[in-house]
């Protein structure tokens, strides 16, 4: 059989060739360390798993509107006044099947063939494929580490050219925990107004944010940004819902319509029930969310001193989300890289035999020099897995 084209180009993930590799050692009875997992490690709520079983016994399991029940929307509403003091009317939200879905709805909505749409690296991975789906051209642009792998306005304006559409920002960041400081946003800021880009903010992790920062968005700077702007949120990180599958998208009215349309003809509406459960996680009670944030920040300050141990090893302090992103390249001299292997992938599958220990290779997320951990287990699971790369770098040598 022929694939279509637009699907063959789509490159397949080494996530999940790591995470085959790292559950076939597992099924051997190998104890493995997995820092792979970009998911919190919490149980869903409660008070949030009870309103999606009264949803159920209540037989709220139809159709609903496609872009999201009205009580949904109302609630995102309300989280945004109160949050960011940003408002939205309900022809400016769309409810997707989680918030990679939102994202995906956006890139086909926004994109003609050539358009260019700046990503920063390292990025998420899902962002490039979705440009691609959307034959749209991704304009990657390095960052550097000595500026916590932050896009200065500078380095945005140097590769911007008329066909320039959009500007994707993720803050706090997946792989680095990054996360843009009011003045860095309002630099970047002035670059889209003065280009007339448009911006996808993808704020996924904006409630699991350490050391008493207060979350920041472009859209937050100026009502013109605002008006520029898409806003994706969801509810899989902040109340460990990867599963539920309920994203949310905000923006310009005719953006959400077209999406809304084009998600009418795809997925229709996200799950009833799982919607019910999201009005429950946003207006119930937050004290869940502290307590785990709690823990992520602990977990941070012990994987980042634990990390900074190693020799020869650096890492940026990550500000918020669950991951650390350190760099590992004055080890690369020895390692023997398989044909076609980067770097990060031969030092990735060096610390699967030698240290049983799972990450993700940093060539996944545009950046050869680091590895991703996710610290989304627990305590004990760090301590051990961190010794053991500890141990198995000392075999390398530098
Ligand atoms: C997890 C994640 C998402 C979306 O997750 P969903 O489960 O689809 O809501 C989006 N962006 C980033 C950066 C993520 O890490």
């Amino acid at each position: 059989m022929q694939v279509a084209s637009r699907i063959r180009q789509i490159p397949p993930s080494a996530t999940l060739a790591l995470n085959a590799k790292a559950n076939q050692l597992k099924a051997q009875g190998v104890d493995i360390v997995n820092f792979g997992v970009g998911e919190p490690d919490f149980e869903t709520p409660d008070n949030i798993r009870e309103a999606a079983i009264r949803a159920i016994k209540e037989g709220f399991t139809r159709y609903t509107p496609v872009g999201g029940i009205p009580e949904l929307k109302e609630a995102i509403i309300q989280k945004f006044q109160a949050d960011y003091g940003l408002a939205y009317q309900p022809s400016e939200i769309l409810v997707s099947c989680g918030g990679k879905h939102g994202l995906y709805n956006l890139f086909q909505i926004l994109f003609e063939p050539g358009d260019e749409v700046v990503i920063p690296c390292p990025f998420w991975v899902s962002y490039v494929p979705m440009a691609m789906l959307a034959e749209a051209v991704p304009v990657l642009i390095p960052t550097r580490q000595e500026s916590g792998f932050k896009l200065t306005a500078a380095e945005l304006k140097a590769r911007l050219t008329p066909r320039t559409k959009a500007l994707v920002l993720n803050s706090p960041s997946n792989p680095t925990g990054g996360v843009y400081t009011r003045k860095e946003l309002e630099d970047l800021g002035q670059v889209v107004l003065e280009h007339g880009l448009y911006v996808i903010s993808d704020d996924i992790y904006d409630k699991i944010l350490f050391d008493g920062a207060k979350f920041v968005n472009i859209a937050m700077l100026d009502p013109e940004l605002k008006a520029r702007t898409f806003v994706l949120n969801g509810v899989s990180k902040t109340y460990a819902m990867t599963g539920w599958r309920i994203g949310y998208l905000a923006g310009a009215a005719a953006g959400i319509a077209a999406a809304t349309n084009l998600q009418s003809q795809s997925t229709s509406n996200p799950s009833s029930i799982s919607q019910k459960a999201a009005v429950e996680a946003l207006k119930g009670p937050q004290e869940a969310v502290a307590a785990m944030v709690a823990e992520f920040a602990w977990r941070r300050d012990d994987i980042l001193k634990r990390t900074l141990e190693i020799p020869g090893v650096t890492s940026t302090k990550p500000g918020g989300a669950f991951y650390l992103f350190p760099n590992f390249s004055a080890y690369y001299g020895k390692l023997k890289p398989a044909p076609g292997q980067s770097n990060s992938q031969a030092l990735a599958d060096y610390l699967l035999t030698e240290a049983r220990l799972a990450a993700v290779p940093g060539n996944e997320f545009g950046e050869d020099n680091c590895l991703r951990f996710s610290y989304a287990t627990s305590r004990e699971r760090i301590a051990t897995g961190l010794s053991r790369i500890k141990e198995a770098l000392e075999k390398l040598g530098k």
